[in-house]
């Protein structure tokens, strides 16, 4: 059923649906932002609907509401652990449809990865609704149309923004509220955006070889990036994390283990038992990522992991354009083409 609300009536529905759920959107982070003194879009409880920001892209995915930076998955005390409580109160997730396909890509990752689904992950990602952002003009850096991520449709309601009007389709009746009984009954469906100004080719995944590997292609940016991790922390599909036991007493039994973000780029994410490690030079790790999101995921699970949000070109402190990456890689792959 769709509807058309004002800004007002959307904010009354937003404050009925606070009654029963947690919101999260894109919100203004003062003073938190990359250089001092400046702002940052991270995606942030709200309160009302004027606190949610959508003229820009969020900086941060919202991986983060259901798969946190840090995680104690349970203490250990003595003979017993214990896991800990987390809060059940459901969540409401504003997005948009690259991030709700990147959140498939992560469900493929925690939840259909082997015989076993990550309970830890699974726990909090059932509690969470879907409220998908119509997304016509997308931003300057993204290529979701390439990646076949501009359309999704396993959102529980829809909005379509526009000035003082806020059309709502809603698919999950449980995001029916009271206010919507006595609001104007509309036909709405979302539409998607059909062209980015960032374009890539991905390379046929049969064509990629041993060559591939081994191509100049990789030397520059060993001697660009600087291995800062900000691509994998703001990427949706980035899911890596390691482990860490902490010490809770002087009596080592007695601590907890957490799960922490962890990410390809980063120093130590290859070390190995006997201080080896396989991809020293950060021309190795933009490889190992690459292949990851264009290659062999597609592979494992015939889609490819990169959504096209862009993200990474924007947070880059080395300007490195993932997008340019893909159109390098698909040069090497399908025309030979060797990068000195
Ligand atoms: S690799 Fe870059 S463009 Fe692709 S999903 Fe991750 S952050 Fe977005
Ligand atoms: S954000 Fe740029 S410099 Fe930092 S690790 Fe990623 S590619 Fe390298």
């Amino acid at each position: 059923m769709g509807y058309k609300l004002s800004n007002t009536g959307f904010n009354e529905y937003i404050q009925q649906l606070k009654e029963r759920y947690r919101l999260f959107a894109p919100v203004l982070e003062s003073k938190k932002g990359k250089f001092a003194q400046t702002d940052v879009i991270a995606y942030g409880e709200i309160e009302k609907f004027d606190d949610m920001i959508l003229e820009s892209k969020s900086y941060y995915s919202p991986k983060e509401i259901f798969f946190p930076i840090r995680e104690t998955l349970f203490y250990f005390m003595k003979d017993t652990i214990e896991t800990p409580k987390i809060n059940e109160k459901p969540v409401i997730i504003f997005i948009r449809p690259c991030d709700l396909n990147g959140i498939r890509r992560l469900d493929s990752i925690f939840l259909k990865n082997g015989e076993e689904v990550d309970f830890y992950y699974l726990r909090r990602r059932e509690l969470v609704k879907f409220i998908m952002i119509e997304c016509l003009e997308g931003f300057d850096t993204c290529f979701c149309v390439s990646m076949n991520s501009n359309i999704a449709l396993d959102y529980d309601a829809v909005i379509r923004v526009e000035e003082n009007v806020v059309s709502l389709k809603v698919v999950d009746d449980k995001l029916e509220a009271p206010v919507l009984s006595n609001t104007d009954k509309v036909e709405f469906e979302p539409e998607f955006i059909k062209e980015n100004k960032v374009k890539v080719t991905i390379p046929n995944v049969d064509l990629v070889s041993k060559e591939t590997f081994n191509n100049d292609i990789w030397k520059e940016y060993t001697s660009r990036c600087i291995a800062c991790g900000r691509c994998n922390t703001s990427c949706i599909t980035c899911s890596c994390y390691t482990m860490q036991d902490v010490k809770l007493s002087d009596d080592k039994s007695i601590g907890e283990r957490r799960r922490v973000w962890a990410g390809c780029h980063v120093d130590g994410f290859s070390d190995m038992a006997g201080g080896h490690n396989f991809r020293d030079k950060n021309g190795e790790r933009m490889r190992y990522k690459t292949m990851h999101k264009v290659n062999d995921f597609y592979k494992r699970f015939d889609e490819h992991m990169c959504v096209g949000c862009g993200r990474c070109d924007d947070v880059c402190p080395e300007y490195i354009s993932f997008s340019k990456c893909i159109n390098k890689l698909n040069e090497i792959v399908e025309e030979g083409k060797n990068y000195d």
